[in-house]
């Protein structure tokens, strides 16, 4: 079994980071939260007192953190970066969602110094992250993509090797901003036909059975009471918060404006995202954009 450096503990790398450790895999646990970091050793992980300490034994090095300047800052042009810390062979895999531009630029200087980084990150939230069901999107050669998938195995389900380093980043963004425009959709169907006096959830099976089926109606929607064990139907508590949305559909913009292809769709729904979040929604559920059009 593998030591691996672990640094990041939210939501997110927390359970990921425990579901290493059931897989018997030694764990290096670090995070700027102390009560984060016992979090992780109470499951039988090792605490760590630095990001440099975490990594100094380490074979694989993983990280779960919030955005790109967080990442570079890590590995790269902060004052420890750990680009000159860790053991030489060991894999980097940074799971967090930041812009394609600053993965590959960081696994450019790595590669220039003999390091391996590769990005991978992840779809199917916290849920997923407990479960070791997540989605990993993986940027890196064949070698380091085969390196990784045992690994990435102990944390999810579907491990896609979506092409070299910044493919999972712009294989990420893609699909959130498919989910973004699914999602503010579904809502305006729903509401459409609920102002117009049908059932949401008859509507909602109809749309189902016929041409507008999407993932939003058949495991997440967005009406409240229609479906059980959803945010919908929990106030829009847990799930995925609209904050974060509006940051993967921010990295989706950045993506079209480097290559100019057209995101009108993605646009539409990052104002409307934007918009609910100026209203105080930041931290609900991306589902709860509903109510945008509910007040309307
Ligand atoms: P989070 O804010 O809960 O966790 C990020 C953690 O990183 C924090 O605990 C913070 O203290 C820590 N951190 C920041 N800088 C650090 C540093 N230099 N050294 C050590 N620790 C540091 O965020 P999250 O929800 O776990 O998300 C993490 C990443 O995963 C983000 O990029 C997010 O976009 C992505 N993501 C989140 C979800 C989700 O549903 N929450 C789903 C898919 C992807």
């Amino acid at each position: 079994m593998a030591t691996i450096a672990f640094i990041g503990l939210g939501h997110m790398g927390g359970p990921m980071a425990i579901n290493l450790v059931k897989a018997g895999h030694n764990v290096h646990a670090f995070d700027l939260v102390d009560e984060l970091v016992k979090g992780v050793v109470a499951e039988g992980a090792q605490a760590a007192s630095s990001a440099a300490d975490a990594v100094s034994d380490a074979d694989f090095v993983i990280s779960m953190l919030p955005a790109g300047k967080h990442v570079e800052a890590l590995y790269v042009t902060g004052d420890a970066p750990l680009f000159d810390r860790v053991k030489p062979g060991a894999l980097i895999i940074d799971s967090s969602t930041i812009d394609a531009a600053t993965a590959q630029r960081v696994a450019k200087v790595g590669a220039e110094r003999g390091i391996n980084f590769i990005d991978a990150p992840v779809s199917g939230g916290v849920g997923g992250a407990k479960e070791g069901t997540l989605a990993f999107m993986v940027g890196a050669s064949d070698a380091q993509f085969a390196q990784a998938k045992p690994v990435l195995e102990c944390m999810g389900k579907n491990i896609f090797h979506a092409g070299d380093h910044g493919a999972g980043q712009i294989a990420k963004a893609c699909n959130n901003l498919l989910l973004g425009v699914l999602m503010t959709g579904t809502c305006e169907a729903l509401n459409l036909g609920v102002k117009n006096g049908l059932d949401p959830a008859v509507l909602s099976e109809i749309m189902k059975q016929s041409s507008g089926n999407n993932w939003a109606l058949q495991v997440y929607n967005p009406f409240p009471g229609v479906m059980e064990g959803v945010p919908s139907s929990n106030g829009y508590q847990g799930g995925f918060m609209v904050d974060l949305m509006y940051k993967d559909l921010g990295l989706a913009m950045e993506l079209s404006q480097q290559s100019a292809s057209p995101v009108p769709m993605g646009s539409g729904a990052r104002a409307l995202f934007s918009l609910h979040k100026a209203k105080g929604n930041g931290a609900l559920d991306f589902s709860s954009v509903l109510k945008l059009y509910q007040d309307q």
